[in-house]
């Protein structure tokens, strides 16, 4: 560097700093669900609003660390409940972004402790909204990467994959394995998606060290907002 320049940079590095600050702050400062106001609960499919615009649900084994996933991407504390009880969240919530795009929170499942009748009552519920929802444009999968693809993420996949439309599987609390380890864990489940599925995507994600949240961001932000320029057909 010119000495000029460098005497320059000396003098005014506060300026430069505080510049690079500010840009550091607008980037983090508008999550893709900033906006995402509670619109709707639904306990039944008859309470479901009339489909229109474009819906991306979020869906996950309870306690596999979707609502903190969702309050991470949105920046957010108390937008989804985070369940001091696993099993708690028994309601299709969800969230207008704005401009017709909708977060949809659905029931986490597989908390041993649910009465059989409401077991089969979302189990009913969920996989005709999976199957049938024609303004659902994208599912989140949610699991925990300590015990990723249980045979109800299967049973998710199963419903949802028939119908082409894109997945995109959170991998959370990766901050509890070694990156060796969640990588390890990565490939596999990748693999095993593509050769069952196809169609999806996955990534490791963690609310706890904020991680992921971008990767998330680009392949959910491409679904809600240019839905015609969806993800191949191979696993990424
Ligand atoms: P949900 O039932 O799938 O909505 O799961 P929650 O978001 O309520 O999380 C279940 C538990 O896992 C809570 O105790 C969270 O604090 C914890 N948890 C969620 N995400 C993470 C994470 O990324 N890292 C760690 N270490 N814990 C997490």
């Amino acid at each position: 560097m010119p000495k000029a320049n460098l005497d320059y940079f000396i003098e005014n590095r506060h300026l430069v700093l505080a510049f690079l600050a500010i840009l550091k702050l607008v980037k983090h400062s508008m999550p893709l669900f900033q906006n995402a106001t509670f619109y709707i609960s639904a306990h039944h499919l008859r309470d479901l609003p009339p489909p229109s615009g474009i819906e991306v649900a979020f869906a996950g084994r309870s306690n596999a660390g979707k609502s903190s996933a969702l309050n991470t991407l949105a920046n957010h504390n108390r937008l989804a409940f985070v369940s001091k009880q696993p099993g708690r969240t028994q309601l299709i919530n969800f969230f207008s972004l704005g401009g017709d795009r909708f977060l949809v929170d659905l029931p986490g499942y597989g908390y041993a402790k649910v009465p059989e009748a409401l077991r089969q009552h979302w189990q009913m519920t969920l996989s005709n909204y999976l199957s049938h929802r024609s303004t659902l444009h994208g599912l989140v999968l949610v699991m925990d990467c300590r015990h990723p693809l249980t045979p109800l993420d299967r049973q998710m996949l199963d419903w949802f994959c028939p119908s082409g439309r894109p997945v995109h599987v959170l991998l959370t609390k990766s901050d509890k394995l070694s990156r060796n380890a969640a990588n390890h864990t990565l490939q596999t489940v990748r693999k095993e998606l593509n050769e069952t599925w196809g169609n999806c995507t996955i990534q490791l994600f963690s609310s706890l060290k904020k991680q992921g949240v971008e990767e998330a961001e680009a392949i959910i932000g491409k679904w809600l907002f240019s839905p015609e320029d969806q993800v191949p057909d191979a696993v990424a």
